[in-house]
């Protein structure tokens, strides 16, 4: 309980039920508790839920970013364009398979990488690009398949908060090789997991090898690989959890359309026509004073987080690679503005109602 009474409001909450468990123990008295057929049966689950022919689960989303890159060849040598405004491992899977991340600037109305930027940035050693629809918002993807066709590279598409998310009726992670995360905070979870998506048989069996130490037969390794399996545990919890993944999504959806019919004093999320933004997080901009606004929110017992207050191109570790004083200034304002707020399924209407009055009153108001 809160100074006002009210239980606090955490910014995101895992649902797991009496279904997971049963399913869980299944798992630990079959004894099969590494990768085996509930995992096959997983892959065949989310690929069916996402329309396409293949998924591959591994044991993050940032395994599947890694493996999907690793798949399409990216290296030594090359470059990859992608978003300086997301969590770190959109960039650092990059870096794990030697190659080098590109950062140019976001498109400001949904903060999600500018396809036009991106197509500025090809030079000889681009080998992909890696859009992330950030917040389950989808990034501009016809824009991304079609840049990609005309220019030789591989799409991986960074879909690690857009279960479910849609274009034009069309699933996020359908239009490239996608990579998803199972997170607890995500829209679904299988504790810690990940699934790559593609129609492309060759990426998908390449996904295969390289998942499971590089080997297509046993002890006998032509290409690199390490050990990126996903157990049948997580598989078994990730089965029961897709099967809710929709009602979740629709309530999310439902959450975050209130708050922003509610919400006067920030800019709540836009969404581009012929999108379906899942709402991963429900980020509003602040003009000003966002720090102190979250303050203020936790004292009034509401749970708020800043995703990502340093842009990845000013983070220490990527130093190295020479960006120092270039300026991204897109990235950098929404580094400075965003403020995500509970929007998740277990929200109950008079959560959703409180959350916006609290906003109402604390935000906008210059101190
Ligand atoms: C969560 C997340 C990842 C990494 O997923 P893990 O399962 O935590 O490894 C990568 N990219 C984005 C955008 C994410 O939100």
């Amino acid at each position: 309980m809160t100074v006002s009474g009210r239980p606090f409001i955490p910014v995101a909450k895992p649902l797991v039920g009496e279904e997971e468990k049963r399913a869980v123990l299944e798992v630990l008295e079959s004894g099969q508790l590494a990768q085996g057929s509930r995992t096959a049966a997983f892959e065949e689950a989310f690929a069916a839920y996402l329309g396409v022919k293949h998924a591959i689960a591994v044991n993050s989303g940032t395994a599947a970013l890694i493996v999907a890159l690793q798949a399409h060849g990216v290296g030594p040598g090359d470059e990859v364009i992608t978003t300086p405004f997301s969590f770190i491992a959109s960039a650092t899977s990059i870096i794990a398979c030697g190659a080098k991340p590109v950062f140019v600037d976001i498109d400001p109305f949904d903060l999600n990488l500018d396809p036009e930027k991106a197509e500025a940035a090809i030079t000889p050693d681009t080998k992909a690009i890696m859009p992330v629809h950030l917040f389950g918002h989808p990034a501009r993807i016809d824009e991304f398949t079609a840049l990609c066709e005309e220019n030789g590279l591989a799409l991986v598409e960074d879909a690690c908060q857009a279960h479910g998310a849609e274009h034009l009726g069309r699933r996020v992670g359908s239009y490239g090789t996608g990579c998803f995360s199972f997170y607890p905070t995500k829209n679904m979870t299988t504790g810690e997991g990940g699934i790559i998506t593609t129609n492309d048989d060759e990426t998908a069996a390449r996904c295969r090898i390289i998942r499971n130490h590089g080997q297509e037969r046993r002890y006998l390794h032509e290409h690199f690989g390490l050990n990126w399996r996903m157990t049948d545990l997580a598989a078994a919890i990730g089965t029961v959890q897709l099967g809710h993944l929709e009602e979740w999504n629709e309530i999310r959806i439902s959450n975050a359309e209130a708050l922003a019919g509610l919400i006067r004093t920030a800019e709540t999320p836009r969404v581009r026509e012929g999108d379906r933004h899942v709402f991963h997080q429900f980020t509003i901009r602040v003009s000003h004073g966002r720090d102190r606004l979250q303050q203020a929110l936790e004292e009034a017992g509401i749970g708020s987080a800043v995703h990502y207050p340093v842009p990845i191109h000013r983070q220490p570790i990527m130093q190295h690679l020479g960006h120092g004083d270039f300026s991204l200034p897109f990235a950098e304002a929404a580094a400075e503005a965003v403020l995500s707020l509970p929007v998740h399924p277990s929200l109950n209407p008079e959560d959703v109602e409180y959350i916006a009055a609290t906003i109402n009153r604390l935000a906008g108001v210059p101190a």
